[in-house]
């Protein structure tokens, strides 16, 4: 992967950020995003930020050896903070945890007063990203998933407006299995969930080997999980 030659799950990423965008990629890593989407022209400026310090210089000499200084600037800050409040129209955080990008969305929330879009790419923990967004009034416009290299992805975009709006047919399914994605049925979708039944249920088949008392409850927890991963498959 470079910027000119993007993974497919940064690709798909891409797709949705708005042209004419100024884009904060938070968590950039090698920058390569941002790179490429200033190389195609999908924005004219764009922020790369990031805390640790080799994927930091990482960014730097990736934007400093495409000769995109003077249209991306790399950020050395947690999370949002490396933003002024007036500044980013479109945020990306990818390839992280569900979590951790609630986490960096929650502390940053400040900076968020221009963003029009987010893009958002959980490597697991989706449903902790799409309660974020209704909890702070963004809207869920899209959802995509993806399988590359024997990993399935999601990938979440967002615009202000009625949170709820996506989850009226069921807000619990809609949390865990995603609106969109639920719709859309893809053949990777099913792939997904048929993997996290079969995952749940050996972790019930583990939970009765051990012949520990008190795990009722777990058991239940987990047990209506696979039940509604049956119900949502065999729509
Ligand atoms: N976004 C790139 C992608 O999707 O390919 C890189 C993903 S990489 C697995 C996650 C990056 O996020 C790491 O470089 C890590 O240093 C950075 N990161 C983690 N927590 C962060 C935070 N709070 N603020 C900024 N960057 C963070």
């Amino acid at each position: 992967m470079n910027h000119e030659r993007l993974s497919m799950r940064l690709e798909r990423v891409a797709i949705h950020i708005p042209k004419g965008s100024v884009l904060a990629d938070i968590g950039s890593d090698h920058a390569y995003l941002p790179c490429y989407a200033v190389s195609n022209g999908l924005c004219d400026h764009a922020i790369a930020g990031e805390v640790v310090e080799g994927p930091y210089q990482s960014a730097r000499k990736q934007v400093a050896m495409t000769g995109l200084e003077a249209k991306i600037e790399v950020r050395k800050g947690d999370g949002l903070e490396v933003l002024n409040p007036d500044e980013a129209t479109c945020i990306t955080i990818c390839g992280m945890g569900g979590t951790l990008i609630s986490s960096i969305l929650e502390s940053g929330k400040e900076k968020l007063g221009t963003a029009k879009r987010l893009i958002l790419q959980p490597n697991v923990g989706a449903a902790n990203v799409r309660s974020w967004l209704i909890d702070n009034g963004w809207e869920l416009s899209g959802e995509e998933i993806l399988e590359e290299d024997g990993k399935i992805y999601e990938i979440l975009i967002a615009e202000k407006g009625d949170p709820l709006r996506p989850y009226r047919a069921d807000k619990k399914k809609g949390l865990m299995f995603g609106p969109y994605l639920t719709e859309q049925f893809s053949g990777t979708f099913i792939k997904k969930w048929q993997l996290e039944k079969k995952h749940l249920e050996r972790i019930i088949q583990q939970l009765d080997e051990s012949g520990r008392s008190g795990l009722e409850t777990k058991r239940k927890e987990l047990q209506s999980q696979i039940s509604m991963i049956e119900e949502v498959l065999e729509r």
